[in-house]
């Protein structure tokens, strides 16, 4: 469970704060990284979110997109009920990948690094990742909502996605 910032940051927060995002600067294929998955047991989380065409291959969903984002002491809530289910992996979690089911429409809150608050909605995959960023931040992994049994080894979910895909399938 991370621990909230207070605002003005301290050096050390933003120290924290650089080493996140050099870390996520670092990894390919890597949509979000949060503080406590590098060893910081702080609420910071940072993400993205391109329109980029190959991904929409992989994430139908896709509506919402962001540029890079660092958010502080983040929180979200669900606007309804409806969940859509699709595959997750994660740095935490070594070469894995399964099927979890996500708010489709979510509200966010958060700070920004220089205390800006901001709030908004997302939708789709945006808001898969942001659900997915946050809970890291709470301790939660997206393993815990993976059905008993589903859970796949990475490259044999890519081989069945990639096989759905040239049948013109879509995952949900
Ligand atoms: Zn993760």
């Amino acid at each position: 469970m991370g621990q909230p910032f207070t605002f003005p940051l301290s050096a050390e927060d933003l120290a924290i704060i650089k080493t996140l995002e050099a870390k996520y600067d670092s990894e390919e294929n890597c949509s979000g990284l949060a503080a406590p998955q590098i060893g910081f047991s702080k609420q910071a989380i940072v993400f993205a979110l391109d329109a980029d065409e190959e991904l929409k291959k992989w994430r139908p969903d896709i509506s919402d997109t962001m540029p890079k984002t660092i958010w502080l002491n983040p929180h979200y809530e669900p606007v309804g009920d409806d969940k859509h289910i699709d595959y997750e992996a994660c740095f935490s979690v070594g070469d894995s990948a399964g099927p979890v089911a996500r708010y489709k429409t979510i509200r966010y809150q958060a700070y920004l690094v220089d205390g800006t608050k901001v709030d908004g909605v997302a939708h789709g995959f945006l808001a898969r990742i942001i659900q997915h960023e946050i809970d890291h931040v709470h301790g939660i992994l997206y393993t815990s909502y993976v059905p008993e049994g589903q859970l796949l080894p990475l490259d044999e979910y890519r081989r069945m996605r990639k096989e759905a895909m040239e049948k013109g399938q879509s995952s949900s």
